[in-house]
């Protein structure tokens, strides 16, 4: 942990695990180091990272002024798998924020990401830890797997819990938005405030750009092809017509699929913690197709959903 921190403090990359997925860290106030991990991950330059933070303080001290509403959600879901942007602080670099005046922070409840933001003694900048388009990594294997000879280090702390990216929400507007839907169901945030916006762009609105700019590129997807079933009749429909083609065959489903490469849920919070996972364990088999078992979009089914939309495309 202190080799880890030293390594964030000397400009040095370090990925590290959270409960939503693995980050690729480096000290958020130094723009030199945070413009490597635009290079290790072939990120585009203009979409802006998180700010990782230990402890409220620290979050307000990378902020403008706040709204009502980011001190009440800071207080209701931190530490936890929600990203506030707030109006950034002039101290923060601007790669960091891609140029923006608002900047995205958030502060993990997994031990050892605010053991390791602590070692640092500075907040850490961090997107997923995966090469820019393919699944984000929910454990240390998978980080390997896109950044060995990129970064410094990997600090290994098993698989994530939660496995879904942050929530994402705009509280700098008069009317609270969710940018992007995740480990926080939206349905807790309006518990907490009343009814919230949807990014448009969410809702499938094609010509609505969507709020989060990460938010606009194809993401989450295997090498395989992606196909989204409502029914599990529907995906053993697929696979019979596929036997015979010799056709190495993925699915995703509640129930086991014998013949080719199954991968079972129990329900969509099981799916949210694995699926990046399995979606890249299906790509190392080599599988041409994987069917999909989709699940209902309330909860944290919103955000797998969403997530297997992009995948699917
Ligand atoms: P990642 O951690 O890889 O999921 O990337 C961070 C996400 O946060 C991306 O989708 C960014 O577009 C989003 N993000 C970061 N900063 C901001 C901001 N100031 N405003 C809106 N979205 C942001
Ligand atoms: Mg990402």
């Amino acid at each position: 942990m202190q080799k880890a921190g030293e390594l964030l403090r000397g400009g040095e990359l370090v990925a590290f695990p959270t409960e939503t997925v693995y980050g690729l860290g480096a000290n958020g106030l130094d723009g030199e180091a945070a413009k490597k991990i635009y290079e290790a991950k072939g990120r585009p330059s203009d979409n802006p990272l998180i700010l990782h933070v230990a402890s409220l303080y620290q979050f307000k001290e990378l902020s403008g002024k706040l709204s009502r509403s980011a001190i009440l959600l800071a207080g209701e879901f931190w530490p936890g798998p929600m990203t506030l942007v707030v109006k950034k602080n002039k101290h923060i670099p601007d790669v960091v924020t891609a140029g923006l005046d608002t900047v995205a922070v958030r502060y993990p409840a997994n031990r050892d990401a605010q053991e390791l933001i602590r070692a640092a003694g500075v907040p850490i900048a961090a997107p997923s830890a995966n090469l820019s388009g393919s699944p984000s990594p929910t454990n240390a294997r998978d980080v390997l797997e896109d950044m060995e000879g990129r970064i410094a280090a990997i600090l290994d702390g098993g698989g994530c819990s939660v496995g879904g990216e942050s929530t994402i929400i705009d509280t700098t507007t008069n009317r609270v938005a969710i940018l992007r839907p995740g480990g926080i169901p939206v349905e807790m945030v309006e518990g907490l405030l009343g009814a919230v916006q949807l990014d448009p762009a969410l809702q499938g609105v094609e010509a609505a750009v969507p709020k989060a700019p990460g938010m606009k590129y194809r993401h989450y997807a295997p090498k395989a092809k992606v196909v989204l079933c409502q029914t599990f009749q529907e995906i053993g429909a697929a696979v019979r017509e596929n036997r015979g083609k010799k056709r190495k065959i993925g699915v995703i489903a509640q129930k086991r699929v014998v013949g080719c490469f199954s991968r079972v849920y129990r329900d969509g919070a099981e799916l949210a913690e694995k699926l990046f996972a399995f979606l890249r364990d299906l790509d190392r088999k080599q599988v041409e197709i994987i069917y999909v078992e989709t699940v209902l979009e309330t909860g944290i089914g919103l955000a797998v959903m969403n997530r297997l939309r992009k995948a699917a495309r």
